[in-house]
């Protein structure tokens, strides 16, 4: 892998830590992982005023298997408040659902969407629809755990983190805040540290050698966020956010980037498969390899006929390949 993370090489870094969570979370020898919690590792989540790097949401191992019931894609907040209220027996839609605080023609449309995606039944009784539950949502998201990747933390961005952390723990939505940052010497200088808030942990990473699971460790511990107000506004809040990480994972960066470009590749390391441009000759960002890069070039119409072993050409193998890993992160959960 090339060497330390410079700003255009951000996304990657991020890459590896995502990668390293899912191997590694809890981080620190002596946090042990309980037997009935399992975490699910996600990128690029968060509000219209926080976006957090990475994102690990600390289950109850069960119940997430019985998430499972309710398909692999998101649930958004109009179909949570459908499936997370829909009634055991049937019952007209209005009766066992929330007075919602908009009209209920819209609360109508979710519930058909709802029906479509087979997460709640639906018959009709005269001209009134009638819910009934396909299983019990259950309750399975404990903690909300936010990681900011700083790859070069220096004075500045130590400043800058300060503010969004001291945001983070004001708005309580994560449990616990950590930051990732490159390995650079044998500790984080304390003058960074000092300027970072205490309740934030520090994780130093080495992805010189590629991803495994002793890659990162545990500079500072941080302390959990206590919620100042648990209220039904930031249980939905959270659910949201963490139903958002259970549907995109981290891997869904292909679906935005140009594997069905001829240079586009996938390099090993350690245990991180992580694009390669071969004409650039680095790791490429998502936001350089895009559409409009200037060295993008389509892979020939023979790579996706009979010249290629793979069905639908190196692209369409690329893109199997990531959602593969993705669904087989999710069935070992
Ligand atoms: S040439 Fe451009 S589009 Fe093609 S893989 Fe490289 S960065 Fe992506």
């Amino acid at each position: 892998m090339s060497g330390p993370a410079t700003a255009d090489s951000e996304f990657t870094y991020e890459l590896c830590v995502c990668r390293w969570a899912e191997l590694a979370w809890p981080p620190g020898s002596d946090t042990q992982a309980s037997d009935d919690a399992a975490y699910l590792v996600a990128r690029q989540l968060g509000t219209k005023h926080r976006r957090w790097d990475t994102v690990v949401v600390e289950c109850n191992r069960d119940a997430l298997q019985a998430r499972a019931a309710f398909g692999d894609d998101e649930l958004d907040s109009d179909l949570l408040h459908v499936v997370r209220n829909a009634p055991a027996e049937w019952a007209w839609y209005r009766d066992p659902l929330p007075e919602p605080d908009y009209p209920w023609r819209y609360v109508r449309e979710a519930v058909h969407r709802a029906a479509d995606r087979g997460v709640v039944q639906t018959r009709s009784e005269g001209n009134r629809i009638q819910l009934k539950r396909i299983a019990p949502y259950p309750d399975w998201v404990r903690r909300l755990i936010a990681i900011e990747n700083k790859p070069d933390l220096d004075a500045a961005a130590a400043d800058r983190l300060a503010e969004q952390i001291d945001h983070d723990v004001e708005a309580d939505l994560a449990d616990e805040v950590w930051v990732a940052t490159a390995e650079t010497g044998a500790t984080v200088e304390p003058a960074l540290l000092e300027a970072l808030p205490v309740e934030a942990g520090i994780l130093t990473t080495d992805f010189a050698g590629g991803v495994d699971a002793d890659a990162a460790s545990v500079a500072w511990h941080p302390t959990s966020v206590t919620p100042t107000h648990d209220d039904d506004d930031r249980v939905s809040r959270r659910l949201e956010l963490a139903e958002r990480a259970y549907g995109r994972g981290w891997r869904d960066y292909q679906a935005t980037m140009r594997p069905d470009c001829r240079h586009f590749e996938l390099q090993r390391t350690g245990r991180l498969l992580i694009p390669w441009c071969a004409a650039k000759e680095c790791h490429q960002s998502s936001s350089v390899c895009s559409g409009s890069c200037e060295a993008f070039e389509p892979e020939p119409p023979t790579w996706r006929t009979n010249g290629w072993p793979i069905d639908g050409g190196p692209g369409a193998g690329i893109r199997r390949l990531l959602e593969q890993r993705a669904e087989r992160t999710r069935q070992q959960r």
